[in-house]
């Protein structure tokens, strides 16, 4: 069976490997020169099965409201004339419940599971180094009420089995010495099962490694349109960005895995997903003095940015932003939250890494990433109804942490399997197509 897989980030990459190790002949196809040069490049590296909470919670809406108009905000919603980005923005608010947020966990939590344990079994099949710290994840509070509910979410992750402790400043500063000086911390959480490590190199090697395997790839190629006839996709029509060549591809099955683009393209073809650019940012910066810095992956909640030590770096990211497909980082706005960033990691790491802004003789790498948002925070992964046409997307906040796993489950569903974990897939629900209500898979509902 042939596969074609467009989008070459760490889903379709993911998805890749995992079909072609199941026998698929692959086609992957994207516009970049290589792989992971979008949304994957340059994330926060933070495998975190257990800090999964979606944003929307019974407190965004307030939040969203108060942090509207400043430029620094960790969530910031511009509006816009922009059906799609009003519509997503509905949904955000109809999720923003408790028996919302609960579902959402538990699904979360189910593909983080399964992920979790499909790259450990990558990584030890291929032996790929990506800079992985095995140490867990912390988060961090300078404020007593965050601190408590804090201990609530905690409680909550508990429940659906993710060992998420709630710790002491003390006891912070004992999992991860490097915060010692900063002494706002009031108290934090740790898990110890979590783990961090550059999406970017992982993705790429993993590229490598697939094409060693027979996939080839179609890389500097825009995709223009999914092609149908009798309810079934029949074509892909690609253009050569360098020759403007085009050329129509053929396959049995047909991957959508273009991350925040997906949608757009989807649509073409009458499937509608509410998946809508989530922009963030991150910056790299040299480590000066490498025994100062953190090993654990950290979340410093007052700023909602995430800490990530790659090698001899120090990868900081977070905020998200929600007005359209605008990646630049050329405007006031980027300006500010990169300086944000900066600004931030040297209040908590005095001295620790080189800081200083271009202007000021530095060298940080900032960066900004379309995260492909959902207003629940899940992914759509699974079968559309058009036939042979499969979407891989909609992975938020958590891609490099549902990465593997959502590989592995789209091609065991295209092989025809069910995939081992309770997470609901597109397409699949009970009660409709898919599954029998028994929870059992059947090919041809
Ligand atoms: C600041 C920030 C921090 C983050 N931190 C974390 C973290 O710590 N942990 C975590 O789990 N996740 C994190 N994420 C989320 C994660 O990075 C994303 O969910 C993930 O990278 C999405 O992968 P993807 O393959 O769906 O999309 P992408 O990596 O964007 O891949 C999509 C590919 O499709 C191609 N494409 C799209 N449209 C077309 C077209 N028309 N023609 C040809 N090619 C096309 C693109 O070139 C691209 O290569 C973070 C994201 C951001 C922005």
């Amino acid at each position: 069976m042939k596969t074609l897989v467009l989008g070459a980030g760490i889903i379709g990459i993911s998805t890749a490997w995992h079909l072609a190790e199941r026998g698929h002949e692959v086609v992957v196809v994207d516009r970049q020169r290589d792989a992971a040069l979008e949304t994957s490049f340059a994330n926060a590296a933070q495998i975190s099965v257990s800090y999964c909470e979606p944003w929307a919670n019974r407190h965004a809406p307030a939040k969203l409201l108060k942090w509207m108009f400043r430029n620094d905000a960790p969530l910031l919603f511009r509006p816009r004339a922009d059906w799609q980005q009003w519509r997503w923005g509905l949904q955000f608010l109809g999720q923003c419940n408790d028996a919302a947020f609960e579902r959402n966990v538990q699904q979360l939590v189910a593909l983080g599971a399964y992920s979790h344990a499909a790259l450990k079994d990558v990584v030890a099949a291929t032996g790929i180094d990506y800079h992985r710290l095995e140490r867990g994840i912390a988060h961090f509070y300078t404020d007593q009420k965050a601190f408590d509910d804090g201990a609530v979410a905690a409680g909550l992750m508990q429940k659906y089995g993710v060992d998420r402790k709630v710790v002491s400043r003390e006891e912070l500063f004992a999992i991860e010495p490097a915060f010692r000086n900063f002494a706002d911390i009031v108290g934090g959480t740790f898990t110890a099962s979590d783990e961090s490590g550059d999406a970017r190199v992982f993705t790429q090697k993993l590229a490598q490694l697939c094409a060693a395997r027979g996939v080839q790839f179609r890389f500097g190629q825009d995709i223009e349109r999914l092609e149908t006839a009798g309810g079934a996709v029949q074509a892909v029509r690609i253009r050569d960005r360098d020759t403007g060549i085009v050329q129509q591809l053929k396959a049995d099955d047909v991957v959508v895995a273009c991350g925040s683009y997906s949608a757009p393209l989807l649509r073409q073809v009458g499937v509608d997903l509410p998946i809508y650019p989530g922009k963030g940012y991150s910056a790299t910066f040299k480590l000066k003095q490498p025994a100062g810095a953190p090993f654990v992956s950290t979340i410093d909640d007052e700023v909602k940015v995430a800490m990530s030590r790659l090698g001899d770096e120090l990868r900081v990211a977070g905020t998200i932003e929600l007005s359209g497909y605008d990646a630049t980082l050329d405007s006031q706005l980027a300006r500010d939250r990169c300086r944000m960033l900066a600004a931030r990691i040297e209040k908590v790491l005095p001295g620790v890494c080189d800081t200083r802004l271009p202007e000021a003789g530095g060298d940080p790498k900032f960066w900004t990433g379309l995260r492909p948002a959902t207003p629940t925070n899940i992914p759509y992964i699974g079968r559309t109804r058009v036939g042979g046409l499969w979407v891989n997307a909609g992975h938020g906040t958590l891609g490099w942490t549902h990465g593997a796993g959502s590989g592995k489950a789209m091609a065991e569903l295209i092989s025809g399997r069910k995939p081992r974990t309770a997470f609901d897939f597109y397409g699949y629900e009970k009660g409709r197509r898919g599954f029998d209500g028994k929870g059992e898979f059947s090919l041809n509902p």
